[in-house]
């Protein structure tokens, strides 16, 4: 346990009118706060239904109220919850009350940050607490809730404990000429570079699916009027539609609609303002969406299949960054009685379907799917791009490592700055680990 912090309260419950608001202080010797809002002292871990009274005895509301003494609670510290009516007035007052007696008001994030300081939970357990919470897709929840309880930490302490190993062997290589080194030795250290670069790239994997899970892909739909483009974004949205409907650090004149395909979130870009305009404001506009779509992850160009290419397409197509994945829709197939189907040419994907009856909607979703690198649909746990940076870096000193093999002190030094790098990830890097970590495997004696 850290030293005792201050007591720190907030409305626990989303803004606006429900049937339940949850008012939560956490910090020390809460009994006071307890006794003198409930007018009783409470058990630890019992419900109790209570009025909730004000400092001049009034009653704000009744509810429940449940302690949960240190360390046995979310913060690892006491924790009192006061479970009241959900309307913004009277839980403004349950919660000035908890000021009055001493709390002051929870920053943005504090209750978690102090279950972590309190090794309640590590840094990737911590964050995957904010991924939970920020999930749009149910495939996004579960895969953060796969990481809150701890799948995904679990994974990175088995390759640090992997690299410990290897580096201890290392290690005591290094007080060794080359010469002298034992051959089983040399094989043995090679065979575990080779196993946990395996592990590492795996778990790489994995991760930036999570990424991909939490971040989504943006993808350019570009079409002319009437071609088909709301009813094809409707078809695809189907009842699941993502929960978003505008990107963090984007506008909203550039995203049109937030879809999902297997609970992966993508961001539609339209592309109707990419004409040509006078005034300035609509010119920022416009170089707004250009930027967006320089970024895209996947061009859609949607066209009728009874008419083909038209000049203004080619003209946006021309526009477009080459090197970004093109798929051309042709849509109403239903009209020209083609049979739904996807070629592939040049690179280029070419798929006949109808927005309309729905018919080559499943070519277009797995072909989406595969552009964007969505192919792991089990056993994913929500990653962050920092995981992903993390892990990138780990796998670049292990390749470090393996063009080093005959210098030794140079090897062991990239191990470490692998381990050093994984540790980033669950936050628990300190440079004593390695130290700490050997003689607690000795046996005694020794
Ligand atoms: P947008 O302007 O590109 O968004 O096009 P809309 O989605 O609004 O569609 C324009 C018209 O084409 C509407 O009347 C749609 O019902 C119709 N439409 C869209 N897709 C198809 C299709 O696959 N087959 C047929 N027959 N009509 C379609």
């Amino acid at each position: 346990m850290l030293p005792k912090s201050d007591n720190i309260a907030a409305i626990a419950t989303a803004p606006g009118r429900g049937g339940i608001g949850v008012v939560r202080i956490s910090g020390s010797n809460l009994d006071d706060t307890a006794l003198n809002i409930c007018g009783t002292l409470l058990s630890p871990r019992k419900v109790v239904y209570t009025s909730f009274r004000d400092g001049d005895g009034e009653v704000i509301d009744q509810g429940i109220a449940l302690f949960f003494p240190a360390p046995h609670s979310y913060t690892g510290e006491d924790i009192l919850e006061l479970q009241g009516h959900g309307g913004p007035a009277v839980l403004h007052l349950l919660l000035q009350r908890c000021l009055d007696l001493g709390a002051r008001l929870a920053l943005p994030g504090e209750f978690t940050q102090r279950a972590y300081l309190n090794d309640k939970l590590d840094l990737a357990q911590a964050e995957s607490v904010a991924d939970l919470i920020d999930a749009t897709t149910s495939q996004a929840a579960r895969s953060a809730m796969r990481s809150l309880l701890g799948e995904f930490s679990r994974v990175i302490h088995q390759l640090v404990s992997d690299l410990i190993d290897l580096r201890m062997l290392v290690e005591a290589m290094l007080d060794f000429p080359e010469e002298e080194l034992d051959t089983p030795d040399i094989e043995r250290r090679d065979a575990k570079l080779v196993s946990i670069r395996k592990k590492l790239l795996i778990t790489l994997q994995l991760a930036q699916q999570g990424s991909l899970l939490r971040e989504g892909a943006h993808v350019v739909l570009i079409g002319q009027p009437n071609v088909g483009k709301s009813s094809l974004l409707n078809l695809l949205s189907g009842e699941e539609v993502a929960l978003v409907s505008d990107v963090p650090g984007t506008t909203r004149d550039v995203i049109r609609q937030s879809i999902q395909i297997s609970g992966v979130p993508l961001h539609i870009i339209d592309t109707a303002g990419l004409r040509e305009v006078q005034d300035t404001v609509e010119k920022m506009g416009i170089a707004r969406t250009r930027s967006t779509i320089q970024k895209a992850d996947v061009i859609l160009l949607m066209l009728d299949a009874g008419q083909g290419m038209q000049e203004e397409d080619r003209k946006i197509l021309a526009e477009l960054p080459a090197s970004t994945p093109r798929v051309y829709i042709f849509n109403k197939i239903d009209l020209t009685n083609e049979a739904a189907r996807l070629e592939s040419l040049g690179g280029e994907d070419y798929i006949y379907l109808s927005a309309k009856t729905g018919i080559g909607i499943d070519l277009l979703q797995k072909k989406l799917l595969s552009l964007i690198g969505w192919h792991q649909e089990a056993g994913v746990f929500m990653a962050r791009e920092r995981h992903v940076r993390a892990l990138l870096q780990a796998q670049q000193h292990l390749d470090n490592a393996s063009l080093e093999s005959a210098r030794a002190e140079l090897f062991a030094e990239e191990l470490r700055l692998a381990q050093e790098v994984l540790n980033t990830i669950t936050g628990e890097f300190s440079s004593d680990d390695l130290l700490g970590e050997i003689f607690s495997r000795f046996c005694i004696g020794k």
